[in-house]
């Protein structure tokens, strides 16, 4: 294949990769736009592979059948709920590939350089390695937090922001000493200091932020890539890296907004830290009602409202919620759903699962459409939501999720809420809505409930 036409596909699959970004910002145009990626994913691949300046190709297709093996084996065993994890391991592996790629192009001979292009040649290494290896420890603790083999609570080192900081600081100044010399000795102790920055940083963040860690990573994980495009010389890889870094980084802002905090405490981390006595002790009495009264409920209201959350991505309750809504939309009820924008345990969770269930596009909406109609709605279903229909989000200043906007369904007539327990939902504060007068708790798991109701109607 020669350059020129390997060059002409980079075009081609870099628009391919800003239409799969565009599509998937609508629910509509959502499976347009995966299908825009894989293909322009190929393209990329095989123009790669085969272009005049890879060698061994053959060996580079056997690595890939054997990776795309395991790749497919493990996307097809992994359950929805699983989902997080997966995608932070995936970052891992691409901040070790960044690092990888980082010495490779430090030890590799490369033909004689003017001192400018050797000093830009070394800052490429060194900040390709830096984040790769930031990325990549981070990831592996954000895998680590969400599969519950690490402590989801925030790690609260003595003087952790000054450890941080020293970290940063010790890096730009070996940075400077690296590009001056280039010696292995400053690449090597970055590293090291990067590889522990990274699983820090990372560690320090409470369980109830990891939504917008992943993101984040997500972020890191595209500047990684761009980084190590620059070192391979490869266009695509600078794009691609740029997209993933830039959309990473709008998405971490956009949860950082729905979650009202600001990025810098985020990353700074301790967030879940403090949970005060407040939030856990005895709010009073909680009331039971089962499914024939829900169904009896439901078949008299006019206006219903449905808040889903990782429950019902647990109990997989979506197909029975869908019938129930096309079943009361059917007698003239008009049911919708309000998602809130970290419902689950991933940006989407609930639309991606809505959607499988086959719920029309119309009636789900998001937190900011839906929350000015809950004081006319007669019954909102919260299945297996917790933290994200929290009033103590905004009554309680001492809340640790306080100021993080919520969806405000105790303002409808009535409250169903659907759970197992009274147990805590993700960020381990209690919720005052299972005590308020108006709602009601029909315990059990959430698919089993729904099924009754669905038979009751
Ligand atoms: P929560 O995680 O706060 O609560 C879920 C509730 O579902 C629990 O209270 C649990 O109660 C109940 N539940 C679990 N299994 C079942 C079942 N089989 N049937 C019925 N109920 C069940 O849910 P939300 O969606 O409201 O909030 C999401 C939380 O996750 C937020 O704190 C968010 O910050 C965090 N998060 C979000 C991510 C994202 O990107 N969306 C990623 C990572 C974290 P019980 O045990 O009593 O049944």
């Amino acid at each position: 294949m020669s350059a020129g036409f390997v060059q002409a596909a980079y075009i081609v699959a870099a628009l391919l990769f800003i239409m799969s970004l565009a599509g998937l910002s609508k629910h509509e145009t959502a499976k347009a736009g995966c299908w825009y990626g894989i293909v322009g994913m190929a393209i990329a691949l095989v123009a790669t592979i085969f272009g005049p300046e890879t060698q061994g190709h053959w060996w580079i297709v056997i690595a890939m059948v054997i990776g795309a093996v395991l790749g497919i084996q493990r996307a097809l065993k992994v359950e929805m709920t699983e989902m997080p994890e997966l995608v932070a391991i995936l970052h891992s592996f691409v901040g070790l590939a960044a690092v990888l790629v980082g010495f490779n192009s430090y030890f590799a001979p490369h033909g004689v350089m003017d001192s400018v292009m050797q000093n830009i040649h070394d800052v490429e290494v060194f900040l390709g390695i830096f984040i790769g290896a930031v990325t990549f420890t981070g990831s592996i603790v954000a895998f680590g937090k969400l599969r519950g083999i690490i402590n989801s609570k925030a790690l609260s080192l003595p003087h952790r922001h000054k450890l941080n900081l020293a970290a940063v600081v010790v890096s730009v100044l070996l940075m400077f000493t690296f590009v001056g010399d280039a010696s292995l000795f400053p690449l090597i102790l970055m590293t090291i200091i990067a590889l522990a920055f990274g699983w820090h940083l990372v560690a320090s963040i409470g369980g109830a932020d990891m939504p917008v860690v992943v993101s984040m990573l997500n972020s890191y994980s595209g500047w990684a890539a761009a980084a190590a495009g620059f070192m391979l010389n490869n266009d695509l890889l600078i794009v691609t890296g740029a997209l993933v870094g830039s959309s990473g980084a709008i998405l971490s802002y956009i949860m950082c907004k729905a979650m009202n905090r600001s990025f810098i405490s985020v990353i700074a981390g301790g967030f879940g830290n403090d949970v005060q006595a407040s939030s856990d002790e005895e709010q009073g009495e909680h009331r039971e009602t089962n499914a024939e009264e829900v169904a009896e409920l439901l078949k008299n209201a006019s206006s219903v409202i449905i808040t889903p959350g990782y429950g019902m991505a647990v109990a997989q309750a979506q197909y029975p919620v869908a019938e129930i809504t096309q079943k009361l939309r059917d007698k003239g009820i008009n049911v919708r759903f309000g998602i809130h924008p970290v419902a689950g345990r991933l940006p989407g969770h609930m639309n991606v699962l809505l959607a499988e269930a086959k719920v029309p596009y119309d009636v789900v909406l998001e937190m900011d459409e839906i929350n000015e109609d809950f004081p006319d709605t007669d019954v909102v279903l919260v299945i297996g939501a917790n933290d994200t229909v929290n009033p103590a989000a905004l009554d309680d200043p001492n809340s640790p999720i306080a100021g993080m906007p919520v969806l405000e369904v105790w303002k409808a007539q009535n409250v169903i809420v659907f759970k197992r327990s009274m147990a805590v939902g993700y960020a381990g504060v209690q919720n005052p809505l299972f005590f308020k007068d108006n709602t009601q708790m029909l315990f059990g798991d959430a698919k089993e409930r729904v099924d009754d109701i669905l038979k009751a109607l």
